[in-house]
């Protein structure tokens, strides 16, 4: 199960303990850069705050007990925990961790108090229906009445939650489409039309150059669907097969969207030449975005051939366990697994929308 991941877990509202035992439950590889599991756990808190503005103190308590986990049992089973190179970034980590119990403390009675209401509202519905039944045997009433009745009690239960200007209603009653091959639900993805044709006029001057261009693809949560907001382009390093966040440039854009609450939902990138696919090094720059979000896509814009364009994500399984397993490097390197990548935009899963708006931040140092 991949860190960022609360769907099943908004459908009603849980215990502590269920919400403790569901935080726990997320893949932690020690093949992935530690630097890669740090971005994760900042954008644990970003989900967290955003869950926290949303009323859903539920998912955000999930997130804020993921993070105290990542952070204090998984990351020093790491290899490079040792690294004086992430000391700052780990002791920062561990201080939000600290932070974090004052507020896990403050949201508990809340919690607790929002299941036991759900609890017991249930446990009425349900002697309620249980009355009913025995009603209808003894007077034998029409099936049609009946159905009228339990309808109106899924009304009462339904509107448990819509107080006080809340909006725990919505996001107790999202229902995503797409799933993983696991059986996973994915949130929706919803993807600004222009954000393409803007993204390749901005990558025309390297196009032009046969150099591949990226943009890293940003945005906040809404009713629990992801609506990508800002267009990045990092500071980057391309060839005409090729193209990196350089080592400055990513922490930049971590930087800024943690300044933001901005939640990194993916990337972009030109194949100036090449057709439409992802290769075997989109396959692991996808891999480090899928970890810390499983909604993740890869866009892939390849103007001289047809499809001119698509939406990837890796399969999960078998495609990101394979990818997140190899440890080779090449731009073409093979892989034993086939159906390691699949299109989102088809089963739902991302959802192009006319008139979303978005912001363009080019973080590039020089334009190559
Ligand atoms: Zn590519
Ligand atoms: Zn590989």
């Amino acid at each position: 199960m991949a860190l960022s991941r609360h769907h099943a877990a908004s459908s009603k509202p849980l215990s502590i303990k269920e919400l403790g035992s569901q935080a726990g439950q997320f893949d932690f590889s020690p093949n992935v850069a530690l630097q890669r599991w740090i971005r994760a756990a900042r954008m644990l808190l970003t989900e967290a705050a955003l869950c926290e503005q949303d009323g859903n103190l539920q998912m955000a308590y999930l997130y804020l007990v993921r993070h105290a986990d990542l952070v204090l049992e998984r990351l020093p089973r790491h290899p490079d925990y040792r690294d004086p190179h992430f000391k700052q970034d780990i002791s920062e980590a561990q201080r939000a961790v600290q932070k974090n119990f004052h507020k896990l403390d403050a949201w508990r009675p809340e919690i607790v108090r929002d299941y036991e209401r759900y609890e017991s509202a249930m446990d009425r519905r349900n002697a309620e229906k249980q009355r009913v039944q025995r009603e209808r045997e003894v007077t034998r009433q029409s099936a049609d009445q009946s159905r009228r009745r339990s309808g109106a009690f899924d009304d009462d239960v339904d509107h448990l939650f819509d107080d006080g200007g809340r909006s725990l209603n919505a996001a107790y009653t999202f229902k995503s489409s797409a799933t993983t091959e696991a059986g996973e639900p994915l949130r929706t993805v919803m993807l600004p039309t222009s954000l393409r044709p803007t993204f390749l006029n901005l990558a025309h001057p390297n196009t032009a150059r046969n150099l591949e261009t990226c943009g890293i693809l940003c945005g906040t949560v809404i009713a629990n669907a992801l609506f990508i907001n800002h267009l990045i382009i990092p500071d980057q390093q391309s060839s005409s097969d090729t193209c990196d966040t350089t080592p400055e440039g990513d922490a930049a854009l971590f930087d800024f969207c943690d300044s933001k609450d901005l939640l990194v939902c993916g990337w972009i990138h030109t194949h100036p030449t090449q057709s439409c696919f992802l290769s075997s090094r989109d396959l692991h720059t996808s891999s480090g975005y899928q970890i810390m979000m499983p909604e993740a896509i890869a866009i892939v814009c390849a103007p001289r051939h047809t499809p001119e364009w698509g939406v990837f994500r890796l399969t999960a399984p078998p495609g990101l366990q394979a990818v997140l397993g190899c440890r080779q490097q090449g731009t073409f390197h093979p892989h034993a697994e086939t159906d390691l990548y699949t299109d989102a935009l088809r089963p739902g899963h991302v959802v192009e929308g006319k008139g979303l708006e978005f912001e363009v931040v080019d973080l590039r140092k020089a334009v190559n």
